[in-house]
């Protein structure tokens, strides 16, 4: 290839930047690609097929000096310090008009950090979240971008090509400036941390409440994806419980160690929710709940010490008592459970849309809440069938605080809140933790509550800190001298 001949450069050849490349080169675009570590790159281009458009580079030189311009690199490296170096190592080759895109899982606040710094160059920084893993990667991921308006212009094409499509649209929309791109992608990530502990939920009260086998399970999982279920993450925990084991005949997932990692998106999504105000309780649930399982010590103590009445696997018999045998998991119909994960779905999706919809506002991102719906719906790791109906809200009501406001989605949720509250009493009974479901009843019910005991709270707090309060009959701040059997209310000024 001639010199300024590629369309694109690449950095990082890793799970997802070598996926990335070859979709881009399928695609008829041609790329140059580079590794920190040259034996990868070394390792990537004996891999190459006769014909592909790929060409490998062992110094950012010669891999600036082969692109057109204006120049599009992408970096596909470890979120943090590796994408400031990689700046660092690159902004000195570039002209302005050139574009940088970061298509890792940046904090969207360093990325509007790092816009900054190189717009002061008229160098142009896109934050695009990706998802799909090395899979989507390569065959059609969900793109997030954010940034200049202009920069993304520039890769459109690309972005668009390589992207999933559902229905003949690419799952690629420009969505907002600075770290827009990342911010939807943390709180994908968030959701998609709830969605994992609500569905292993469902497994533990099936195998442990019901006795159900692996492949019990996975004809559960399956019929469930084939109806509103439908999403990548009930297909492939049906497809994970049917996998075999070669190492000791069982099955892989019985295997497993379960002490679930966490890399921060969730924890990300929970920090930003908590700084807006916007209560999400079952992503923060979902990330305590991957830090609780990384007590491994802890928790064999604690196995022996605060031993759980668990049901007995099968009869959904209780050790502990019959009256709580009644209402253990063996009683409760797999159906129950399904109307439950569903439910329990649309309640995540209305805390992550929630979260947006006010970040939108506070970041000044001017999202749209139809086009992120719209670019979830294939390629990424939340995909379901349940966002053709989000999206359709959006569309029709732009700036909905809540889904759960949605008069039909509503009536989805009340009517399978019975169900709901089934699980969650099946699993204390049984001893089985179902903190996710219990999160979302109890955010439904908090939700949905005219009252709640809030006064009270506002209370204790003029009582001890002289704070104030509002009162439901008046306008103004208030305060009670609590301490003095005479002192009266007074009005005060600001609370
Ligand atoms: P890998 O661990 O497979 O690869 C990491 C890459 O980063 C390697 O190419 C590595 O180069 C490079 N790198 C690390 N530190 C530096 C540095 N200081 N300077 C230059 N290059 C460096 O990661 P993934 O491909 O899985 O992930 C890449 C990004 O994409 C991450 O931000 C990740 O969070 C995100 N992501 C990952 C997904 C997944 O499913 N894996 C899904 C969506 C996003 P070297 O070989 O030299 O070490």
């Amino acid at each position: 290839m001639s010199v300024q001949s590629n369309d694109i450069g690449l950095i990082g050849l890793g799970v997802m930047g070598r996926n990335l490349v070859l979709n881009m080169a399928d695609n008829g675009f041609a790329v140059a690609a580079y590794n920190r570590t040259s034996s990868v790159t070394q390792e990537f281009a004996s891999r190459l097929e006769a014909g592909q458009q790929v060409q490998p580079f062992f110094s950012l030189e010669d891999l600036v000096g082969s692109l057109k311009k204006p120049r599009r690199i992408m970096m596909m490296v470890a979120a943090g310090q590796a994408v400031d170096a990689v700046i660092g190592e690159v902004e000195p080759l570039l002209e302005p008009g050139d574009v940088i895109i970061d298509g890792g899982n940046s904090h969207f606040a360093d990325t509007a950090r790092r816009g900054e710094a190189l717009e002061a160059k008229a160098i142009h920084l896109l934050g695009v979240g990706i998802s799909g893993g090395g899979f989507g990667a390569r065959h059609g991921p969900s793109m997030m971008p954010g940034g200049q308006k202009d920069a993304y212009e520039s890769v459109r094409p690309i972005f668009e090509a390589m992207a999933a499509r559902v229905n003949d649209t690419p799952c690629v929309a420009y969505l907002g400036p600075r770290g827009a791109g990342h911010y939807v992608k943390t709180v994908h990530n968030g959701i998609e941390y709830s969605i994992m502990q609500l569905i292993g939920e469902t497994y533990a009260l099936m195998k442990e409440g019901k006795g159900f086998t692996n492949e019990q399970l996975a004809d559960i999982y399956a019929e469930w994806d084939a109806a509103e279920l439908k999403s990548y993450l009930v297909e492939i925990t049906s497809q994970i419980f049917r996998r075999h084991d070669e190492k000791t005949g069982g099955y892989v997932v019985d295997s497993i160690l379960g002490e679930a990692e966490q890399h921060g998106t969730g924890m990300w999504t929970s920090q930003s929710a908590m700084d807006l105000h916007v209560p999400v309780p079952n992503i923060d649930i979902a990330v305590a709940m991957r830090n609780l399982s990384a007590l491994e010590e802890e928790r064999k103590t604690a196995a022996q010490l605060l031993r759980p009445a668990r049901a007995t696997a099968g009869t959904g018999l209780s050790r502990s008592s019959n009256a709580e045998a009644a209402e253990g998991v063996g009683d409760l119909p797999v159906n129950s459970l399904r109307n439950a994960l569903y439910a329990a779905l649309i309640i995540t999706y209305a805390q992550g849309f929630a979260q947006l919809q006010t970040a939108s506002k506070a970041l000044e991102f001017d999202l749209r809440l139809d086009d992120v719906a719209a670019i979830w719906r294939g390629g990424c790791i939340i995909r379901s069938v349940l966002l053709n109906e989000i999206r359709t809200i959006f569309e029709r009501h732009h700036e909905l605080s809540n889904l759960m406001l949605d008069p039909e989605l509503s009536r989805g949720i009340i009517s399978r809140r019975p169900d709901l509250a089934r699980t969650v009493a099946a699993g204390v009974h049984s001893g089985i933790p179902v903190p996710g479901m219990m999160a979302a009843l109890a955010y439904l019910d908090a939700y949905r509550a005219e009252w709640l005991p809030l006064n009270l709270i506002q209370a204790q707090r003029d009582y001890f800190g002289s704070h104030t309060y509002r009162r439901i009959d008046e306008a103004g701040s208030f305060h009670t001298d609590w301490l003095s059997p005479e002192g009266g209310e007074e009005k005060r000024e600001q609370g």
